[in-house]
């Protein structure tokens, strides 16, 4: 039984390139004639604005999007929570359970690196991206709270990860290779300052619990896939299906910003442009129509055929936002 989940975190208001995500992730659930989930994924964000995470619901339910299981405000097809609370932030003792299996493999050690001395450590300048661990604090502790006794600062939790390359097959994507150990080394599952578990467990561990089968998302998140799979093996869990859609981006391959027009669901919502525009929108962008006439959610779903999405990131161009009544780049 096909299981899949739409997890949108309470970032920031849901854009073109979010909607065209969560449009395919319904579209494969609802194909599979299986089960969606609705996860707000709000760990992290500790200044949530309730108001954000309302539109994010509206505009999914603008686009003719629905789910089977949710948070109640979120108004789930089904009343009833067979997994207890669809929202992270409330599913603390879930992540307390997965974190004590991982310590009792002695899978994980406490760190009290701030990001400042992970950068000082390591002898190359970093692009930008995460630095690579250089594994200062394994072995140098013997528990959390001593390492928080004796540094006088609060201690994260590491996974370790083991030297060798890992791969798995995507099935957007393809197979897709790399050396964890190389590229980021040991990763946090729990935070050094509010001690709240990461993206990485909180989002495996939901998957688990909630049965899921098949994860659709952004191609951001491929490299992350690797630390995930390193998680299930430990758990002694097989790992769902992934199915990694490539970005959408601005003319100049950046990632969508304001300077594009407003391309933010709720902005064309409140606009007036109707949900037919930007579906049929999306589907010409997914490869399911030839010229981006409007469509209804239910026709798209009638022939949607996921062998036509192009492999390639989408570039917003100057037609498309015309055709969306978007303003005029700003740069
Ligand atoms: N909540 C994550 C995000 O909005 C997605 C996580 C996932 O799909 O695994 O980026």
């Amino acid at each position: 039984m096909y299981v899949g989940r739409l997890a949108p975190s309470p970032t920031g208001y849901l854009h073109l390139g979010n909607a065209r995500t969560f449009l395919v992730t319904w579209l494969r659930a609802r194909q599979a004639g299986g089960t969606l989930i609705m996860r707000m994924e709000d760990l992290n964000y500790p200044r949530v604005q309730q108001e954000t995470v309302r539109e994010s619901y509206e505009d999914l339910r603008w686009l003719g999007l629905d789910w089977d299981y949710g948070p109640p405000d979120s108004q789930p097809l089904k009343s009833v929570a067979p997994h207890g609370s669809y929202v992270q932030s409330e599913r603390s003792d879930v992540y307390r359970r997965y974190l004590d299996k991982l310590a009792a493999q002695d899978l994980v050690y406490p760190c009290t690196c701030t990001r400042k001395d992970i950068l000082a450590a390591l002898d190359a300048p970093h692009d930008g991206e995460e630095p690579r661990y250089p594994n200062t604090c394994r072995g140098r502790w013997n528990s959390r709270a001593e390492a928080q006794a004796q540094s006088g600062r609060n201690a994260a939790l590491r996974m370790r990860v083991e030297p060798g390359e890992s791969t798995f097959v995507d099935l957007f994507h393809g197979p897709h290779t790399v050396d964890l150990y190389e590229s980021s080394g040991d990763f946090v599952v729990s935070t050094r300052l509010d001690q709240l578990p990461s993206y990485h467990l909180a989002v495996v561990s939901d998957d688990i619990e909630m049965g899921v089968t098949e994860v659709v998302r952004g191609a951001d998140l491929l490299p992350t896939t690797h630390r995930h799979l390193l998680l299930y093996r430990a758990f002694g869990m097989a790992p769902p299906n992934y199915y990694h859609l490539p970005l959408m981006r601005d003319t100049a391959g950046r990632r969508l910003a304001k300077r594009d027009g407003d391309t933010r669901i709720a902005h064309l919502r409140k606009q007036g442009i109707p949900a037919e525009r930007v579906l049929g929108w999306l589907a010409y962008t997914l490869g399911q129509q030839s010229t981006p006439s409007d469509l209804t959610v239910e026709s798209l779903q009638a022939q949607f055929d996921p062998t036509r999405i192009p492999r390639n990131e989408i570039h917003l161009t100057t037609a498309d936002r015309t055709h969306l009544g978007l303003a005029e780049r700003q740069d």
